[in-house]
C-alpha cells in the first residue's frame, strides 16, 4: 500500500494467506483472521489522507466482513459479486450500507459471460461514479469451475477480462493505482492459473 500510494509502484498483487474478507472488526470467520483489504483501505484513508477508496470483491463468497466494517463509511464504496445462496448467507441486493454498498448475487452455475455482464452493467458503473482515488480488489478465485467449494463456472480468462476492466477503472480515476489481495481459491491448479491470468492483466 505504501509503495503504491507513494508512487514507487503503480499496482500490486498481495499473495496473502489466510484470506481476509469474512473477518469482521472484532471476529475471525470463514478461514479469515484479519480483514486484509479493510486494513489496507483504512491505512489509505487514515495514514495517507485519501477520501474515496473503492473495493471490488469478486470472490465467490460474499465479503461480509468488509461490508460490515464500511457499511456506515461514505469514504469507501464496496462492490461484490458472489454466488447466492452460499456461505456466509449475506450479500442480498437489499444490503446497500449507507448507499455505498452494491451486491450482485449470482445463481449457482453462472458462467463467465453472465459474471462479466454483472460487473459491466452494475458493479463497475457503481464504482466508476464514485471517482475513487484508489482501487482495492478482493481477488478470490474460488468461482473457478473446478473449485470444490462453490458452483460458478468461471475460467482463468474471465478473471483476466475483469482485471483489465478494473485496471481501466483505476487508470480513469487514480493514475492506475490498484492493490489486489488474494482471497479464496481451493483447487490449487485452478488457483495458480487464475492468479497468473490476474497478475498478467495487472501488468499489462
Ligand atoms: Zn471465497
Amino acid at each position: 500500500m505504501d509503495a503504491v500510494l507513494s508512487g514507487q509502484a503503480r499496482r500490486a498483487f498481495c499473495a496473502v494467506r489466510p484470506p481476509g474478507h469474512h473477518a469482521t472488526a472484532s471476529a475471525a470467520m470463514g478461514f479469515c483472521l484479519l480483514n486484509n483489504v479493510a486494513v489496507a483501505a483504512r491505512h489509505a484513508l487514515d495514514a495517507h489522507g485519501l477520501e474515496r477508496v473503492a473495493i471490488a470483491d469478486f470472490d465467490v463468497h460474499h465479503g461480509n466482513g468488509t461490508q460490515a466494517i464500511f457499511a456506515d463509511d461514505t469514504r469507501v464504496r464496496f462492490a461484490s459479486s458472489h454466488q447466492w445462496p452460499l456461505y456466509p448467507d449475506s450479500g442480498a441486493r437489499s444490503e446497500t450500507g449507507c448507499g455505498n454498498v452494491f451486491n450482485a448475487p449470482l445463481p449457482e452455475g453462472t458462467d463467465g459471460a453472465a459474471f462479466l455482464a454483472a460487473w459491466e452493467d452494475e458493479l463497475l458503473p457503481f464504482l466508476d461514479a464514485f471517482r475513487p482515488q484508489l482501487v482495492l480488489v478482493s481477488a478470490g478465485f474460488d468461482g473457478h469451475r473446478r473449485d470444490p467449494l462453490a458452483g460458478l463456472q468461471l475460467e482463468a480468462e474471465d478473471y483476466a477480462h475483469l482485471t483489465a476492466r478494473l485496471v481501466a477503472l483505476a487508470d480513469r480515476h487514480c493514475d492506475g493505482r490498484l492493490v489486489s489481495m488474494l482471497e479464496g481459491g481451493y483447487e490449487l491448479q485452478a488457483l495458480a492459473e487464475s492468479c497468473v491470468a490476474h497478475v498478467d492483466a495487472l501488468r499489462a
